[in-house]
């Protein structure tokens, strides 16, 4: 058997309870070793075979997996965050699925989330966005026109941006030529959860100069949006005066 799990975004706890289970069993572990947190492996049984796939092709991924299947020995592929989200699973999946191997996902904390929670913040703020996207700006991985970072500004939405710190200075542009206006608040999670964790804010205007003055270029997501500082007005699901299927408000 093999599963696809999500190692969460780094601090080894921010696993399932599930995903860690599997990681104890495992006779076989492959791990995205450039972002999955090493300390993760500890859970593992001393004589569990452990692999990089920061080394590997998807072929000799494959290969590992359809190896340990045939002396019956239950592998992990660890991915980081939740394996859904840039996790690169699918033709992972599908290639398991020609070969007729058995497979289950577990899924993840993303990054996006551990971000939320470094920052204190909900995504989701009542008359300021109730709309999170999760995108990224296009780099080597081409993105389809519609979705390019410009037309999807123009919702003003609470936007979670992957993979892109290292182009701030063209995510901001975008931002800004979508509709944004200038003054709109950013911030920047560096490694969301590990123990070197580090927050930078601004605005659009500014962010760019601080990501360089603090030489964040990698595992970092970027939240922009007005729900980083504004007024809001508060959830009606706990107003006094607002019934709903638990509780008899004061309106009824
Ligand atoms: N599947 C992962 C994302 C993999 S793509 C998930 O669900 O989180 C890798 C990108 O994720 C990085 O470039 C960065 O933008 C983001 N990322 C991963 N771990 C992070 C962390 N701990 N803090 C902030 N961003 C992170």
């Amino acid at each position: 058997m093999v599963y696809i799990v999500g190692a969460g975004p780094g601090d080894p706890e921010l696993i399932t309870v599930k995903g860690q289970r599997l990681l104890k069993e495992a006779d076989v572990i492959i791990y995205a070793g450039s972002l999955v947190n090493p300390a993760l492996l500890d859970y593992a049984k001393p004589e569990c075979e452990i692999y990089n796939s920061a080394s590997m092709t998807l072929g000799e991924v494959i290969e590992t997996i359809t190896a340990a299947e045939q002396e019956g020995k239950m592998t992990v592929r660890l991915h980081t965050g939740d394996p859904a989200i840039y996790g690169a699973i699918q033709e992972q999946m599908d290639e398991l699925s020609r070969r007729n191997i058995e497979y289950t996902v577990v899924p993840g904390v993303s990054s996006f989330l551990a971000t939320a929670a470094a920052l204190k913040q909900e995504y989701t703020l009542p008359e300021i966005s109730q709309t999170v996207i999760i995108t990224r700006n296009e780099g080597r991985t081409p993105v389809p026109e519609k979705e390019k970072l410009k037309s999807l500004a123009s919702h003003q939405a609470t936007m979670c941006i992957f993979l892109s710190v290292h182009m701030i200075s063209d995510v901001v542009e975008q931002l800004i030529e979508g509709g944004y206006d200038k003054t709109t608040p950013i911030a920047i999670v560096q490694k969301a959860s590990w123990p070197e964790q580090k927050i930078v804010r601004g605005t659009l205007e500014t962010i760019a100069d601080i990501v360089k003055e603090n030489n964040i270029s990698r595992t970092a997501m970027i939240v922009v949006g007005k729900c980083l500082d504004t007024e809001y007005a508060k959830s009606r699901l706990y107003a006094p005066d607002f019934s709903h299927m638990y509780r008899q408000g004061t309106d009824k």
